[in-house]
């Protein structure tokens, strides 16, 4: 099984909480570009929610000139020792980010810190078949 990220947008206020808990969890400090969410507001009624899904193009691993993304057990990951920042996959990809400040791709690894401080509870991660 392959587990991923899912947010209901329907329950999402733009509140970003979310992109708060995830700089604090994976990367030790509260700064929202060094998220593995993205929340934008395309208009007063739009909101835009970004993050790796682990979808089955996975064309993130094929765009990357370093082999540095790779499927260990089912999920697409980022072996950061191999990411020389260049950006590649965040070119054919936009839920996958380039830290600003160590210039290292940014990619959702599931922790599941988002889902639980998330006060609209839209956010869950699910399980599904194995990635293609
Ligand atoms: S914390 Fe929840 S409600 Fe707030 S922006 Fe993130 S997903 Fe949306
Ligand atoms: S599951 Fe973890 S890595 Fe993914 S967006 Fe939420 S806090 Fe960040």
């Amino acid at each position: 099984m392959t587990k991923y990220l899912d947010l209901n947008p329907d329950r999402c206020t733009g509140c970003r909480i979310c992109e708060s808990t995830c700089s604090i969890t994976n990367e030790s400090v509260i700064n929202r570009a060094k998220s593995r969410i993205h929340i934008y507001r395309r208009d007063v009624l739009e909101l835009v929610q970004l993050y790796c899904d682990q979808c089955d193009e996975h064309v993130c691993i094929n765009a990357c000139p370093t082999g540095a993304i790779v499927i260990i057990n089912n999920q697409v990951r980022v072996k950061r020792s191999l990411c020389d920042g260049c950006g590649k996959c965040a070119e054919v990809c936009n839920k996958i980010f380039l830290s600003p400040v160590n210039n290292y791709a940014l990619m959702c690894n599931q922790c599941a810190a988002c889902v639980k401080t998330c006060p609209e509870g839209a956010l869950e991660i699910k399980e599904r078949e194995c990635l293609k």
